[in-house]
């Protein structure tokens, strides 16, 4: 038996056996993806240390710990947000990414450069367009949205939506504040319809012809692509990927991090690097490709064959933080402009 216990943790070299520590490791989370759950199954079965999940929405999740404070018992904090994990780390509630994390692999510029937090998977938020209604030599920026052949064709959801708070917040660290104001107030004017639903129902819209150009996050439309109603493949299917501000002069499409950091006074602190380190992992990395159809943060990791298809493309190498720096003003923005 000792025997196997020793021949487990040589398995697990990416790993060190952990003594003394209850084989728990506990998260709190934003992710709603049913690929979370895959992981955590297999992490289970890989090192017998069970993972409790608390799922919530991120501010919900920061409150708590922030009333919990040295008795909480949440060990890793995942958020969808790099704005959210910045938000969470101002607030002295994350403690410095461990040495004992293997980062070799992962794509640097997705690093915060403050060292509080980990990427998990990245995704862009991107256009779809109609395959009927739209030429993609049309399409160029997030800016040129503004343009008046807009007008009433562009989808896109609520300004409450933390995926949309924070491309503000990029917005305004690339453009300024009064640029992104200039920019949100015709994006509201050339909008379809007020804005509702989540992503996939802009797209859905697109496909039932009330609007023509949508923003969403990329891995929606791998979802839809690939789900088993018939009606989603659908609207999948009619519509284009488009990745924004491509050219030389532009800065790139807008990413976001899922990302993780590791709480101020996890008790489990031995499981949570287990955990995170797992979750970085080649193996892990795939599930979420394959799965999820996010973009792996780990360099030697494809995305799924679906997202393959849709081209390479750079990225706005803004840091990150900043989504969690502008929050405020990308509120107050859409506030003043009248983006629902
Ligand atoms: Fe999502």
């Amino acid at each position: 038996m000792k025997n196997l216990f020793l021949y487990s943790c040589v398995i697990l070299s990416l790993f060190s056996c952990s003594k003394g520590q209850p084989d728990i490791v506990n998260l709190y989370t934003q992710r709603h993806y049913k690929v979370d759950e895959i992981q955590y199954k297999n992490f289970e079965k890989l090192t017998g240390i069970k993972v409790n999940v608390v799922k919530s929405n991120a501010d919900e999740l920061i409150e708590r710990l922030r009333n919990e404070a040295e008795n909480s018992k949440a060990d890793i904090f995942i958020s969808v947000d790099a704005g959210k994990l910045q938000k969470a780390a101002s607030m002295g509630l994350l403690q410095n990414v461990s040495d004992d994390i293997q980062i070799d692999n992962i794509i640097n510029s997705l690093l915060d450069v403050n060292d509080f937090w980990l990427p998990l998977t990245y995704r862009a938020r991107i256009l779809v367009y109609s395959n009927d209604r739209v030429d993609v030599n049309e399409l160029d920026s997030y800016e040129s949205l503004s343009d008046e052949k807009w007008k009433n064709r562009i989808l896109v959801r609520s300004s409450s939506n933390a995926y949309n708070q924070a491309l503000m917040a990029s917005v305004i660290a690339n453009n300024g504040y009064e640029g992104a104001k200039k920019w949100s107030k015709r994006i509201v004017e050339n909008l379809a319809r007020s804005p509702k639903g989540n992503d996939r129902d802009q797209v859905k819209a697109i496909y039932s012809g009330l609007g023509d150009v949508a923003i969403v996050n990329s891995y929606y439309i791998g979802l839809l692509l690939s789900s088993k109603k018939e009606e989603e493949r659908k609207a999948g299917e009619a519509v284009s990927v488009f990745f924004p501000n491509q050219s030389e002069n532009q800065r790139g499409t807008h990413i976001n991090i899922s990302g993780m950091g590791i709480t101020k006074n996890a008790p489990n602190l031995e499981n949570a690097i287990k955990l995170m380190n797992y979750l970085l992992s080649e193996e892990a990395q795939n599930t979420y490709v394959k799965n999820s159809y996010e973009y792996s943060v780990n360099k030697s990791v494809k995305p799924s064959e679906i997202v393959q298809k849709w081209g390479d493309f750079r990225i706005d190498s803004l840091d990150l933080n900043n989504l969690g720096v502008y929050r405020e003003d990308a509120i107050e923005v859409f506030e003043t402009t009248g983006w629902k």
